[in-house]
C-alpha cells in the first residue's frame, strides 16, 4: 500500500522520488520531523477538546465570544505542546517563542473556521450545551486516517467536515497547504492528492459533497472537481509509483530547470557515475 503523498511527490519529479525512496539518498531533517509531530499533536488535542468546549456553550453567544473561547483554548493547547516538547526544540536551537509565532497563524485559522461553524449552527438552530454537541453538523475532524486495500492507497486527510444523516455519512475533505498558491486553481500535485482522498473516502462508504485544497498563507480554499479524468490520473500515477518502487529503472531528469536549481539532490542527481554506482547496488 502506498501513501497518497507519494502521488504528488511523483508528479513533482519522479526522479527525485526515486532518489529519495529507492536509492535512499535523503534523510528527512530532524527539525521537519519534530515540527511535524508537534503540529500533529496540537491538531489532535484541538479535535479532542472540541466536545467539551461546544458543550460549555449554554446560551446565545456572539461570534466574537465563540471565537475568543476557541482562541483561548487553542492557544493554551499550542503552548502546552511547545512546553512538553521544549527539550526537543532546544536541541534543534528553535526558540519556543519563535515556534509559537510561526505556528499560531495556522492554529488561528482553525479557531476561526470552527467558530464560524459553531456560531452559524447556534444562530440557525437555537440549541446549546449537550444538545448543541449532539446536533452539531458538520463536526470537524483533523488528521483523518483513511485506507483501502482495493485502491492500494492510504493517507491522512488534513481536515474533514462530517455531516451525519441517517442514510449516509457526507464529508468535505480539505488538504491544507503552506507555501505559494498558484494564481488560480491548485497545483497539479495537490489536485492528484485531493482526488486520491476523494476516492479513498468513497471506498470507505462516505459521500463526498465537495473537496478543497486550502492555501493557508492566503487563507483561501479552492475547490477540486472530481471527474473520470482525475480518477484515471490518480490510478495511473499510483501504478507508476508502484512500478518506480520496483527500482528497475531510474526516471529521466525532469524538464523543469527551475525545480533542479532549487533541488537539494541536484549534485547527486546530475552525477552519472554516482547514479550508476548506486543503481548497480540495487541489482
Ligand atoms: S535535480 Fe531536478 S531532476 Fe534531479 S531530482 Fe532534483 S528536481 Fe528532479
Amino acid at each position: 500500500m502506498i501513501s497518497v503523498s507519494l502521488l504528488s511527490a511523483y508528479d513533482y519529479c519522479a526522479r527525485k522520488l526515486f532518489l529519495e525512496q529507492v536509492l535512499k539518498l535523503v534523510v528527512i531533517p530532524r527539525d521537519v520531523v519534530v515540527k511535524g509531530s508537534i503540529r500533529h499533536e496540537v491538531h489532535d488535542k484541538i479535535s479532542k477538546a472540541e466536545e467539551n468546549f461546544v458543550k460549555s456553550i449554554k446560551k446565545e453567544v456572539s461570534y466574537k465570544e465563540v471565537l475568543d473561547g476557541y482562541k483561548k483554548s487553542h492557544s493554551n493547547i499550542l503552548k502546552q505542546s511547545i512546553i512538553k516538547n521544549k527539550s526537543k526544540l532546544a536541541e534543534l536551537k528553535i526558540s519556543l517563542s519563535e515556534f509559537f509565532k510561526n505556528t499560531w497563524p495556522l492554529v488561528l485559522n482553525e479557531s476561526k473556521d470552527r467558530a464560524v461553524n459553531v456560531h452559524g449552527f447556534i444562530k440557525k438552530h437555537k440549541v446549546y450545551g449537550d444538545e448543541l454537541w449532539k446536533e452539531l453538523s458538520p463536526k470537524i475532524e483533523t488528521e483523518y486516517y483513511v485506507k483501502s486495500e482495493d485502491l492500494i492507497l492510504k493517507g491522512v486527510v488534513d481536515k474533514l467536515e462530517i455531516y451525519e444523516n441517517k442514510l449516509v455519512r457526507e464529508v468535505v475533505p480539505y488538504e491544507l497547504k503552506t507555501g505559494k498558491a498558484p494564481r488560480e486553481g491548485v497545483w497539479p500535485g495537490h489536485k492528484l492528492q485531493t482526488g486520491a482522498y476523494v476516492l479513498l473516502l468513497e471506498k470507505n462508504k462516505m459521500f463526498v459533497r465537495e473537496a478543497f485544497v486550502k492555501y493557508l498563507d492566503i487563507n483561501e480554499a479552492r475547490q477540486i472537481m472530481m471527474n473520470p479524468f482525475l480518477e484515471k490520473n490518480v490510478l495511473e500515477t499510483r501504478d507508476k509509483v508502484l512500478e518506480l518502487f520496483k527500482g528497475k529503472e531510474i526516471p529521466v531528469i525532469c524538464d523543469n530547470k527551475n525545480k533542479c536549481a532549487s533541488c537539494p539532490l541536484k549534485d547527486k542527481c546530475y552525477d552519472e557515475k554516482f547514479i550508476n554506482r548506486r543503481m548497480s547496488l540495487l541489482s
